[in-house]
């Protein structure tokens, strides 16, 4: 027993060091990966359920790794934040799905709205509204065509920056959601104060609502309070027709998930700007 012990030990030893050199060698390959062309987008479809229409896309970074291949976000953003490559990576996401929405808006002449992920590091440095704006002036898209998504925890830090720079934003005319809502623990009676736009449901409750009262109700409980609140309420990781049914019933306006697509490159969720998307159950 007590070598087997001391074997566990090892072994964890060892993978503990790996890990931490992997990381090191990832984050000296993150930095490069900008100028190096490794870095692209996937586009999310999100569809309105009134209407049947993709309104906006989700933009979500994909990193195609010379040796690993395709690297998760999960992955490396948490890396891209500990050594601040976030800031260079931030940019570059803003200006690629700025520039993608302008050529859809002008070229295609599909007025569809682009949302970009902000990471909580941005809420910290004071300077996040200057960087969306300044993307937005670089590449000419109307405003009202940019949408930031920001997670229900980083609006909880820093709390009067973080509000002061929402506010901002949503005064330049860019649409601001609360990412995996319902995740966080804020305070529901907090919520009036921010300057926000739309819910994004965490596909936790999305998953468990066909199998749980409880998730059920608190879905119902986040669709009923934004509506008094006058907020869009938008259900993430919908993967089923079950799923698109409740929260149809439940009255959620839009729904995002594998159901309808995957994250797809920029020519693929094309496809889905004209014409109604089929939800109809059966
Ligand atoms: P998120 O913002 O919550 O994005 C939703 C994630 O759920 C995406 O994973 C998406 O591919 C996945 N997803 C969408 N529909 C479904 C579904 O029906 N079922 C399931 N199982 N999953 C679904 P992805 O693309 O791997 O991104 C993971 C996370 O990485 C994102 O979570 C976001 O926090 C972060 N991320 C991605 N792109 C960016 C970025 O450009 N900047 C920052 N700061 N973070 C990013
Ligand atoms: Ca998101
Ligand atoms: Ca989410
Ligand atoms: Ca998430």
């Amino acid at each position: 027993a007590k070598d087997s012990g001391k074997n566990a030990f090892r072994l964890f030893n060892k993978k503990m060091t790996q890990n931490a050199s992997d990381r090191v060698s990832l984050q000296t390959d993150l930095r490069l990966a900008l100028d190096r062309g490794e870095l692209f987008l996937h586009y999310q479809p999100k569809v309105d359920l009134d209407s049947g229409r993709v309104t906006a896309v989700e933009a979500l970074l994909r990193w195609n790794h010379p040796k690993l291949g395709l690297v998760a976000p999960d992955r490396f953003i948490p890396l891209a934040e500990e050594s601040g490559i976030i800031t260079g990576v931030t940019d570059w996401v803003l200006r690629s799905a700025t520039r993608q929405a302008r050529h859809w808006q002008e070229v295609d002449h599909q007025p569809i709205r682009v949302a970009v992920n902000l990471s909580p590091v941005h809420f910290k440095r004071q300077d996040v509204e200057r960087t969306v704006v300044s993307a937005l002036e670089e590449t000419g898209l109307d405003p009202h065509l940019l949408e930031i998504e920001i997670t229900e925890s980083s609006l909880m830090q820093n709390n009067e920056y973080t509000r002061e720079a929402l506010a901002q934003l949503r005064r330049a005319g860019i649409t601001v959601s609360i990412d995996d809502f319902g995740t966080g623990y804020s305070s529901l009676s907090y919520l009036h104060r921010y300057p926000i736009d739309i819910l994004k449901i965490d596909r936790t409750f999305v998953w468990n609502m066909t199998k749980s009262e409880e998730d059920r109700a608190i879905v119902a409980a986040i669709i009923a309070m934004a509506e008094s609140l006058k907020l869009q309420v938008v259900a993430e990781g919908v993967e089923t027709l079950e799923q698109l049914e409740l929260l149809r019933q439940e009255g959620c306006h839009a729904v995002q998930g594998y159901l309808i697509s995957r994250p797809v490159v920029a020519e693929e969720v094309e496809k889905f700007f004209t014409g109604k998307v089929e939800l109809a159950a059966g």
